[in-house]
């Protein structure tokens, strides 16, 4: 006989835990599947760690009103749980006359999508902020921030165990089947839950475990595709107290500098499509186009400075050349199974929306025709 459970939230990931949390705060009783023996492990401990202030996304989509959204909850939520984070701002770099124009062309978006602080500045303005910085003009973002993800992930998890849920470790969940009554959920050590809601939240492997639920209609699934960002780490410190983006490019927002907490510096992530959801080694021969990138907006940068870092992989629903995809929270009226949700191609600005993203799929859980 199936254990009967009320919400099942399958992924332990910023995102999962945020929605889990969300939906015990709201008095469900929720129980989060995860495969791996901690949380956290997946994509949401391989990313920049940056607020986004929610500058690029077109307009209306998903991302644009999410981030934003998710940006005010996450600062305030970061003040009131003593969250570590830090709102030290952003400068997007114009290195060269054609792309000051492209900086307005992106102030002019922001403001459509909610993001009304920006500020121009010429060469000299920015360097007066930065003074190793290389540019003709720079957009200055100040609601732009970073935070400790695994902070802000431990964080969750408390508020969701403090409201009754509970995370399961080791517990891939393999199998599922829609059926009258509810969702019924096969682990891979073979234990059975039925659950009256199921949310999706398994990151990269999202669309593959949507295709497992038996009796739902499928054919509105995307495929998964792959994008690695390839990270390198500074030696020595940065001259920089903001983060450093230049315009950004096809696929990603191009090689930016992100700092973390501690002050210690990063480039990236590039854009590499892969064919695997697991191929995490940095290519050291990589680091030759970091240097190239960086150069155009700090000249100053050393040889040999640069170590291959890290990587992460963008949960991606569109493929190379492709537009990128927006958001997407599938449910009832997409695949006709009652109380089952999806959470697909929750790439970046995935961590700083969601909180966002929880209060969304809340309200669809309440309002499931919605
Ligand atoms: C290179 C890079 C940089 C980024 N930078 C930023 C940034 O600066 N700011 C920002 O806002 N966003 C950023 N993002 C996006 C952000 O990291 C993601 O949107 C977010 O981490 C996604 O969280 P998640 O919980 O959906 O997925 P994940 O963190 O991947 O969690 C999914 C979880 O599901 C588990 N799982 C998978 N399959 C199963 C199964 N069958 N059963 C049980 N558990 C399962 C996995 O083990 C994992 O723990 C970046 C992403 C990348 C790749």
């Amino acid at each position: 006989m199936a254990d009967i459970v009320d919400c099942v939230v399958v992924g332990a990931g910023v995102v999962g835990l945020a929605v889990a949390r969300e939906l015990a705060l709201a008095g469900r009783e929720v129980l989060v599947l995860e495969a791996q023996d901690a949380i956290g492990t997946g994509t949401s401990s391989r990313n920049s760690e940056v607020i986004h202030a929610g500058i690029y996304y077109a307009q209306g989509s998903r991302k644009a009103r999410w981030c934003v959204e998710g940006k005010a909850l996450l600062y305030a939520y970061c003040q009131e749980r003593g969250v570590d984070h830090q709102r030290c701002g952003k400068l997007i770099v114009a290195t060269s006359e054609a792309q000051r124009a492209k900086l307005q062309d992106i102030a002019r978006h922001a403001t459509a999508n909610g993001v009304d602080d920006l500020v121009l500045l010429s060469g000299d303005e920015a360097r007066a902020l930065e003074p190793a910085l290389e540019c003709v003009a720079a957009l200055h973002s100040p609601s732009t921030g970073i935070v400790d993800s695994h902070g802000l992930m431990l964080s969750l998890q408390g508020d969701l165990e403090n409201a009754g849920g509970m995370v399961v470790f080791n517990s891939p969940l393999a199998a599922a089947r829609c059926q009258d009554g509810g969702i019924l959920l096969g682990t891979e050590d073979g234990t059975e839950l039925l659950a009256k809601t199921v949310v999706n939240a398994a990151g990269l492997w999202a669309p593959d475990l949507a295709r497992k639920f038996e009796g739902a209609d499928l054919s509105q699934l995307p495929t998964a595709h792959y994008a690695k960002g390839n990270y390198f780490t500074l030696s020595g410190r940065a001259p920089f107290k903001h983060l450093v983006y230049p315009v950004p490019e096809v696929g990603g927002l191009g090689v930016h500098l992100t700092l973390d907490l501690g002050g210690q510096a990063k480039f990236g992530p590039d854009v590499q499509w892969v064919d695997r959801a697991d191929d995490l080694v940095v290519d050291a021969a990589r680091g030759d186009a970091f240097y190239a990138a960086v150069r155009r907006y700090w000249p100053a940068l050393q040889d040999g400075a640069l170590a291959a870092g890290y990587a992460g992989i963008r949960p991606k629903i569109s493929g190379p050349g492709k537009p990128d995809a927006d958001f997407v929270l599938q449910g009832l009226e997409v695949h006709g199974a009652p109380g089952l949700f999806h959470l697909l191609g929750i790439e970046s600005p995935g961590l700083t929306s969601c909180l966002a993203i929880a209060k969304a799929v809340r309200v669809a859980v309440e309002n499931p025709a919605v």
